[in-house]
């Protein structure tokens, strides 16, 4: 019998949880298919079916949803996340994707869109697998065990991210490919604070990561983080914040800043992104008012140009060198 083919967009919680759910669908007799890296085409076609008021991400996550669609896959792995850590909430629009998806494009395959809540206990995830399990065929007891290979597979994963990995490099890694060797004429370190679908996309961030790296620097992101790093760098804070995507990201930026491990901090938003907002203008007040290092925004939209962007980024490093030169 063919495998059963099943397709997860490379957006939105892509770049968090792919080797866990891979790992959990191959384990399951499934057969994955990724859509593609985004081109012009896939957001072209994402703006055309969602709504105006959307934000760039979940705009790019139609496009990437209907790249799947032309792959022929039998299912599409949308999964309802609603939380992913006690006593917090990931953002509404994650919640409402797979709906906006079925009422906007028409002829799609079936939308897996089982719900992911962990608010309560992070134990609720086993009925998340028992779910995936039952949709694909499969019993309760064979479903538990794939999700604990994926989790596991994922743990492996956080563990690369933490030696300073990147999620394209440490998926590479676990595929089996062979680990690149750290650039060492790197003089400047910075850190790119913002969501991964964001900055990892290297379409929709206008390549910030590479760019930065290919003029000498080395790129720290919030993922190079352990869990207990950003719950320090958040506690600085004086309010708890239960979003937890802007909790990794404001704690990146502000654990880096207190150690000091990097010698400027870039926070990337999204146009539209009523999180993002709040969580830049949060790490900025703060580190601008410390004093302790540059800081800079960038803002993606479907329009932002190229040229604007390396002109400032250019400019963030020479200030950079020209202030360590004077320190
Ligand atoms: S957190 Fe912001 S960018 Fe991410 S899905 Fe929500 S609104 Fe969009």
């Amino acid at each position: 019998m063919m495998p059963v083919r099943v397709g997860i967009p490379r957006a939105l919680f892509y770049y968090y949880y792919f080797p866990l759910w891979k790992e959990f669908l191959e384990q399951l007799g499934a057969e994955v298919v990724v859509s593609d890296r985004t081109t012009k085409e896939i957001l072209t076609r994402g703006l055309e079916h969602c709504v105006d008021e959307a934000c760039l991400p979940i705009k790019l996550a139609f496009g990437h949803v209907q790249n799947l669609a032309d792959k022929g896959v039998d299912i599409i792995f949308l999964p309802r996340i609603v939380s992913v850590a006690k006593q917090e909430y990931i953002c509404p629009k994650f919640l409402g994707f797979p709906d906006m998806v079925r009422q906007n494009i028409k002829n799609l395959p079936m939308i897996m869109d089982t719900n992911i809540n962990l608010r309560k206990r992070k134990s609720d995830a086993g009925i998340f697998a028992r779910e995936v399990g039952t949709a694909i065929g499969k019993g309760s007891v064979k479903s538990r065990l794939a999700f604990w290979q994926g989790q596991y597979k994922h743990k492996g994963y956080l563990r690369l991210l933490e030696q300073g990995l990147l999620p394209d490099e440490a998926i590479s890694v676990l595929d089996g490919k062979e680990r690149k060797d750290k650039v060492s004429d790197t003089d400047l370190t910075v850190a790119v604070i913002g969501h991964p679908y964001n900055i990892y996309d290297p379409f929709i961030s206008m390549n910030i990561i590479n760019r930065l790296k290919n003029l000498g620097v080395q790129v720290l992101t919030a993922d190079n983080l352990t869990e207990q790093m950003i719950n320090q760098g958040v506690k600085q804070l004086p309010k708890k914040l239960f979003w937890t995507l802007s909790r990794r990201v404001t704690g990146g930026a502000l654990y880096y800043h207190e150690k000091g491990m990097v010698d400027g901090i870039i926070h990337v938003a999204a146009f539209a992104c009523g999180p993002d907002s709040m969580t830049g203008e949060l790490i900025e007040r703060f580190i601008r008012r410390e004093g302790k290092m540059p800081f800079m925004n960038i803002n993606l939209d479907e329009h932002t140009g190229e040229a604007g962007i390396v002109t400032r980024v250019e400019a963030f490093l020479d200030m950079m060198r020209w202030r360590r030169a004077i320190v």
